[in-house]
């Protein structure tokens, strides 16, 4: 297998364009030379986690603050190995600092496979029967609809239906002053690419501060410029206490980071052998230069602007395309309920006539009815032309 910029070729020699980013890890595309530059410098340094703090070590620390949004760029960075790393990391630490037990995470939610992590994350309960989640004191809320499921539903939320039965939990379920932490994806990827309203994150984020619970933010897909923003939060004006960042910060090693205000921060009583190697710590810095200097920011909202319209175009012509969702290169096409029914078979059918013909996405949601496409954010026009083709061909033989 030989991965370069959006292609992947298999062992038979097949070329696929990757719009999973494989991963999601490859926002640069992948194998940049410019990584693998990072790679080779770094490797005739030093490779390993210790001793710490190093160069290297620190200057991914500051690189991330200089990009972090608001008061975020004077707090404090962790370093670890994975998303699933970053949410345990920062919950210990949000406990630690308020010394309040309970954590509140939104149905749908995915925050990891670790035990902790697994405590939060309610995408599937298929997911949670083998290992009982081992964080008690978790309670969960709703996340805001998305469009198709309000239609679906006929109802209006508009996010407020869902805060207003948050306020509802605070009132029944669980004292807001035993609350250390909201947690929340700022757009739901594993379960279904659900944007929320406009006004739902500056709503929750003043009433975080009406409770003075902490907001923790999840970025381990949205951030790194794929939704058309450097994080995702910034859609919204609103600067979380805490961020959890992975999957591409990187480039492809593994590396996990918690980026939060300094005095919560502080409160870590952690540690680890391998919280994040030298390797990882330089193709981040060269990564985050990538990102800024390549403009890929701004080419994800203008490609994945361009993507949304031509597969909103598609869903004229196919019926059972109920919606066209989704920020920048972050996009989920929900299909339309059959004789009641989530779409789910259709949806694994249509991804896998694209797999078929040259094109790899995956499917996702809690009903696993939505198609989803995540392609680097180097990609082109060209090639989203190439990819509705295919999605088109695949849907008229589904
Ligand atoms: N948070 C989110 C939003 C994720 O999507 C994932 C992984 N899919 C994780 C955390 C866990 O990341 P990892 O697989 O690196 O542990």
């Amino acid at each position: 297998m030989k991965a370069r910029g959006s292609y992947l070729t298999d062992i038979e020699r097949r070329v696929f364009i990757d719009a999973t980013s494989g991963g999601y890890t490859a926002n640069v595309g992948h194998s940049h030379p410019r990584i693998a530059a990072a790679i080779r410098s770094q490797i005739s340094k030093m490779w390993g986690p210790h001793p710490r703090p190093q160069e290297v070590h620190l200057a991914l620390a500051e690189r991330l603050k200089q990009i972090a949004p608001g008061r975020l760029s004077a707090g404090l960075v962790g370093f670890c190995n994975s998303g699933s790393a970053s949410i345990e990391f920062s919950m210990q630490t949000v406990r630690a600092y308020s010394g309040r037990p309970f954590f509140i995470a939104f149905t749908g939610a995915f925050h990891g496979t670790s035990a902790a992590a697994l405590s939060l994350t309610t995408v599937s309960s298929r997911m949670r029967k083998n290992l009982p989640p081992h964080v008690s004191n978790v309670v969960f809320a709703p996340y805001p609809k998305s469009l198709a499921s309000v239609s679906t539903h006929n109802s209006d939320d508009g996010g407020l239906d869902s805060l207003d039965q948050l306020r509802m939990i605070l009132s029944t379920t669980v004292d807001p002053r035993q609350v250390a932490a909201i947690y929340t994806e700022p757009i739901q990827v594993h379960g279904g690419v659900i944007v929320p309203p406009d006004e739902y994150f500056k709503k929750l984020a003043r009433l975080c501060h009406e409770y003075e619970i902490l907001l923790v933010d999840d970025e381990a897909i949205t951030g790194f410029g794929r939704t058309g923003k450097m994080f995702a939060s910034e859609h919204w004006g609103v600067t979380p206490d805490v961020m959890c960042l992975a999957k591409p910060l990187a480039a492809g090693l593994p590396l996990g980071a918690v980026l939060g205000r300094k005095h919560i921060m502080r409160c870590y009583p952690g540690g680890g052998t391998f919280s994040g190697s030298a390797i990882a710590f330089a193709c981040a810095i060269t990564n985050i230069d990538i990102i800024c200097q390549e403009h890929l920011v701004v080419n994800a909202d203008r490609v994945g602007t361009y993507f949304m319209n031509r597969l909103r175009e598609l869903s004229g012509k196919h019926e059972r395309i109920e919606e066209v969702r989704g920020r920048g290169l972050l996009i989920g096409v929900q299909f339309r309920r059959h004789h009641g029914k989530p779409a789910a078979k259709l949806a694994r059918k249509v991804a896998r006539g694209c797999f078929r013909r040259g094109l790899l996405l995956s499917t996702t949601g809690i009903n696993e009815d939505v198609l989803r496409i995540t392609p680097p954010l180097t990609f082109t026009t060209a090639l989203v032309d190439r990819s509705i083709d295919v999605i088109d061909d695949s849907m008229r033989h589904s």
